[in-house]
C-alpha cells in the first residue's frame, strides 16, 4: 500500500510536472531545479509554501484533501516561486521585492497558471472544512478504529515502511489496518 493518499500522491505528480515542464522552458537551470522534497505538514491557514534553500515544497494536508481545486490553486504557485529562486540564482530573473510581483506572475503564466485566480490561495482564508475520518480494523478482533487526518497519515507511514510502529488495538495489541475513508 503506498503511504501517500490518492490526492497526496497526486499532488507530488502534478509538482514534479511542473518542475519537468520548467526544465523544457528553462534549459539552462535544469541544475538549479531539482525535484524538491514534498511534505504534506503545514498546518493552519497557509496553502502552501515553497523553499529553495532547502528544496522543499510543503502542502497544507487538511485543505490538500478537503478543499475542491486545492491542487490547480496551489502546486504551480508553489512550484512558481522555485523556479523564479533558480531563474535569479543564473542571473535570469530579478531578485523581488514582493514575492508575487511580475516576474513571480510571468513565470505563472508561462508555465500555464493563472496568477490572478490563484493569488487567494497564499493568505488562504478558512472555509469550513469537511474533517474526514478514516476507518482502520484490527486483524485479529476486526474491531473498527475511526482516525482523523494526522492518525492516518502516520500509521500510512508506518504500515508503508512495514514497521510494527503507529498505533495498535488495545485489546489484541495488533497494528491496525487501513480500511478505507468514511464521510
Ligand atoms: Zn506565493
Ligand atoms: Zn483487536
Amino acid at each position: 500500500m503506498s503511504a501517500f493518499t490518492t490526492k497526496q500522491d497526486e499532488a507530488i505528480k502534478e509538482t514534479f510536472r511542473y518542475i519537468a515542464l520548467a526544465h523544457e522552458l528553462w534549459p539552462l537551470i535544469e541544475d538549479d531545479l531539482e525535484y524538491p522534497l514534498v511534505t504534506f505538514d503545514l498546518k493552519g491557514r497557509t496553502a502552501g509554501t515553497a523553499n529553495y534553500r532547502d528544496n522543499i515544497i510543503q502542502y497544507n494536508n487538511d485543505m490538500l484533501e478537503n478543499e475542491e481545486g486545492f491542487i490547480q490553486g496551489t502546486v504551480g504557485h508553489e512550484v512558481a516561486h522555485l523556479i523564479h529562486k533558480a531563474l535569479i540564482a543564473r542571473g535570469m530573473a530579478k531578485e523581488y521585492k514582493k514575492p508575487h510581483g511580475n516576474e513571480w506572475k510571468r513565470i505563472m503564466r508561462l508555465i500555464g497558471c493563472s496568477p490572478e485566480r490563484l493569488h487567494k490561495y497564499h493568505g488562504y482564508q478558512t472555509k469550513t472544512v469537511t474533517r474526514r475520518k478514516y476507518r482502520y480494523y484490527c486483524p485479529q478482533c476486526s474491531k473498527t478504529f475511526d482516525v482523523g487526518i494526522k492518525r492516518h497519515i502516520k500509521q500510512q507511514y508506518y504500515l508503508s515502511i512495514a514497521t510494527n510502529q503507529g498505533y495498535f488495538c488495545p485489546k489484541c495489541k495488533k497494528q491496525i489496518q487501513y480500511k478505507g475513508q468514511i464521510q
